[in-house]
Order: structure tokens, then sequence, then C-alpha cells
């Protein structure tokens, strides 16, 4: 059976689209993924432009794939391959470039090549299009993992002045709750105990959809399916946090799990308006209240956006002033990165990099000491985690995460990998917490949390 490697960055939505694109191949193509440093009859790398550097480290992935894979056929995808084609098309090894409105569609093509070889494919793929079978899935991207992502939406309408995702992705699209559901029964058949709901903007998931629906009501079609598992949100817009949405995370009675990354980006109005972003730091500040007057153990955290044009010495202030002041759990921190092809692209009152650069380190030192007292919250305390790991060879412990993203690390059996355990946290720094045993790993057929 001819081997396949999967080679993803960027976000969440990459990987959650590599792992089902991973899963078609299996099933579809008699592909099976490489074992340790096994050479690939075929590589996709899932490439990511979101920032310059991330679009260096795609074009530099790529190159890898061709050097450790000689012979392989090598096929780019992704939102780099959307925005930059020409590029990628230029780089000698590679098969074929897709492209957003091909990518759903890649795995069946990839079969139907044996009917019809593509212009580019190039002679050493075409000879090993013969052998395609329609054998069941001789391997699994998802083997050995406890927690699954779910696709929702892709695409995005908000065209914030630095994002190039719009033109990567396209317009806003959602998944319907039929599918939706679908795939999580799946999920969960297949003893998943937790599934991530992940898209480019999950908030404005179903206003596409004929009837209009909400993110809202699809997390309640969820929890009425009875699925043996939770639900975690990616992130989530601080004026698409609504009243309802967190009613129903509140009466899940932990099914939804209590963790909600708000994407904050500035804290100073001026600047936000100049993103295009449609809020304020008010309305930041009021959507992390209104999350932790209902869940006082949530985990929230931030993005942040640092060194967009224009970001004054008293902005950058402003933005750090909110943060230092709310009850955040982490931040995410980035340098702004100027995208060709935005509008802030064009601003000129671009910020010094040595500037950005102590910028970013002083808001990230303000990030480990907010999940460090985060953290420290929990000694003492009994949480449920979920085993994500068989025993460390080095350390002979085990890793679980909580509901409210707890990485916890504790002594127990490999058997209990994919459980619910009970633990009692005995120390924490800022990455970890550890723990001993409280109570023995249960079957985990329901992903509630609690803590006492
Ligand atoms: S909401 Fe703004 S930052 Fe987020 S994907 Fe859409 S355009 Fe980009």
């Amino acid at each position: 059976m001819r081997r396949f490697k999967l080679v993803t960055l960027g976000c969440k939505l990459n990987q959650c689209e590599a792992e089902e694109l991973g899963l078609s191949l299996s099933a579809k193509a008699a592909y099976r993924p490489c074992r340790g440093g096994e050479p690939a009859d075929l590589v996709v790398v899932n490439t990511c432009t979101v920032t310059e550097r991330a679009a260096v480290q795609s074009r530099q992935a790529i190159r890898r794939a061709i050097r450790e894979h000689p012979g392989a056929f090598i096929v780019v995808t992704g939102c780099l391959a959307e925005t930059d084609p020409e590029t990628l098309r230029a780089i000698p090894g590679v098969g074929r470039v897709v492209g957003r409105t091909a990518k759903a569609g890649l795995a069946e093509s990839l079969c139907a090549a044996k009917a019809e070889p593509p212009q580019d494919e190039g002679a050493a793929a075409a000879g090993r299009r013969a052998g395609f079978s329609s054998t069941p899935a001789a391997g699994d991207p998802l083997a050995g993992r406890t927690r699954a992502f779910v696709k929702i939406q892709d695409g995005c309408d908000a065209f914030c002045s630095y994002c190039i995702v719009p033109y990567a992705r396209g317009p806003s699209r959602s998944v319907s709750p039929h599918r939706v559901l679908e795939r999580i029964g799946l999920l969960a058949a297949r003893g998943f105990r937790e599934v991530v709901l992940t898209g480019v903007h999950i908030g404005r998931y179903g206003l596409d959809l004929t009837p209009p629906r909400t993110l809202a009501a699809l997390l309640e079609d969820i929890l009425g399916g009875d699925f043996p598992l939770r639900v975690r949100l990616s992130s989530i817009e601080p004026l698409e946090l609504t009243e309802r949405l967190l009613e129903v995370a509140v009466r899940s009675g932990g099914r939804v799990c209590p963790h909600f990354h708000i994407p904050l980006q500035s804290g100073d109005a001026a600047i936000l308006a100049r993103m295009r972003r449609p809020y304020g730091p008010a309305d930041f500040r009021g959507a992390v209240a209104a999350v932790r007057a209902r869940f006082p153990d949530a985990a929230i955290g931030a993005d942040v956006l640092v060194g967009f044009p224009g970001e004054s010495d008293e902005a950058f202030e402003n933005t750090f002033r909110l943060i230092a002041d709310l009850p955040l759990s982490y931040l995410h921190v980035f340098p702004f990165s100027p995208r060709p092809g935005t509008a802030a692209f064009g601003f000129d009152d671009r910020i010094d990099p040595a500037k950005i650069r102590a910028r970013c380190g002083r808001l990230r030192r303000l990030g480990e000491t907010k999940r460090l007292l985060f953290h420290r919250g929990f000694v003492g305390r009994a949480i449920e985690v979920l085993t994500e790991t068989r025993r460390d060879p080095q350390s002979g412990l085990l890793r679980g995460v909580s509901a409210n993203y707890l990485r916890v690390r504790f002594a127990g059996e490999d058997a209990w990998m994919n459980r619910l355990a009970r633990v009692r946290i005995t120390a924490a720094d800022s990455r970890f917490l550890s723990a001993a045993l409280d109570s023995p790993a249960g079957s985990g057929t329901r992903g509630r949390s609690s803590s006492a």
C-alpha cells in the first residue's frame, strides 16, 4: 500500500482539514500514513499565509518535503496556494498546487488521477497511480488521539485591515447542522471524548444558511444529541459571545468546556478602528466580565496583535493596561506582519521592528504571569481531566487536559488513556500542573467538568 504524509502549518482549521484529507485518502485511495521515517509516495503540504513568517515557513516545508521524500508526488494546498500559487508552482519538484475551490475534492481528484493524469503531475507519480483500490482505511490520522477538530465554518466576510484570510478562504460558509451532528456522531462512536468546533469565524456560524442559524442553536442541537463527549469552542469574537451562547454553555452542565478564546488584538480604540475591528475596549472588557460572572474557573484567553501601523507608545500602554486589569488566563501575542493585498499593507506609519519586539516581550511576560496565577488558583483542588497520553517514557507520567484547558501531569496506568480521571492539583508552574490521583479513571463516557 502506498504511503502518504501530511504537513500542516497554521491554524486549527488547517489541522482539521488535513485530518479530514488524511481520512479520505486512507478510505478512498488505499493510502496509509507514513510511519516513523518511512519515505512517502505522496506528500500534501497544507500551507498558511496569515503572516509573512508563516508564508516563509510554508515554502520551507515544501522544500523540506521534496528533499526528504525524493520521487514523491508533492501536492501543495492551503491558504498560500490560494494567494500565491505562481510562486509555489515555480518551486522545482512541486507536482500540483490546489487552491481553495478544489481543496474540498482533493482526495477524490487524487483517486481520479489514476484514470486521467493531470498535466503537471510528473512521471514518477504517474507510475505510482496504478493500484488504487477501495480498500478500507488501513491507516488512520486520528489514531492515538482523544480530541478531534470538527469544521463547522470556513471563510470570513469581515476584512479586518491586516488580515489576508478573507482573500485566501473566501466568504463565510457554514457546514449544515445535519453534517456537523453526523460528524460528531461518528467521532463519538469512535471513542473520542472531546471535539473542538473549528472555523475561521465561528461566531458567524449559520448566518449564510437557509433558514439562518446561530452558533448557540448549533450547540443546543449538539447537546440534544447527547453524545458522550465534551465540546470546546475555538476562538470567538467579543461581540459574538452572546448572552444566549453563554446561557447554553451554562445549562450544558460542563459539556460545553468553560474555555473561551476571545481575540482582542488591541486595547486602544483608535487602533481597533483602524484595524476595522467592530468593537472597542469596553466591549472586550464586557465580554470577559460576562464569561467570568458565569464561569469563575473558566480559561479565558486572548490574541493580541502588536505593532500595528500607528501604534504609539500611548496606544500600546492602553493595550497593556487593559490586559493587566482583566482576569485573563493566558495570551497569544503576535507581531504585526504586513501582508501584500491587505489594506494595512499600504499604511505608511509602520512601527520600528525593535520596538515591536520589545512590546511583544512585555506582553508575553504579562501573559506568563497571568497563566501562572490562573494555574496556582487550582493548587489543592480536585479537578477532572481527560487523559490524553500513555505514560511518558522519561517521567513515567500521564498527561491530561481539563475542560478549562489546564494541562496536568500525574502518575497512572496506560489503560487510563482517553478516560476521565479525578486528580488533586499539588503544584503548578506557568506551563503545567502536577497532580495526584483523587479517584480512579472511569470509563470516560461523559465529558463533564467539575472542580472542588
Ligand atoms: S475576523 Fe478579521 S482577523 Fe478574523 S479571519 Fe476575519 S478578517 Fe481575519
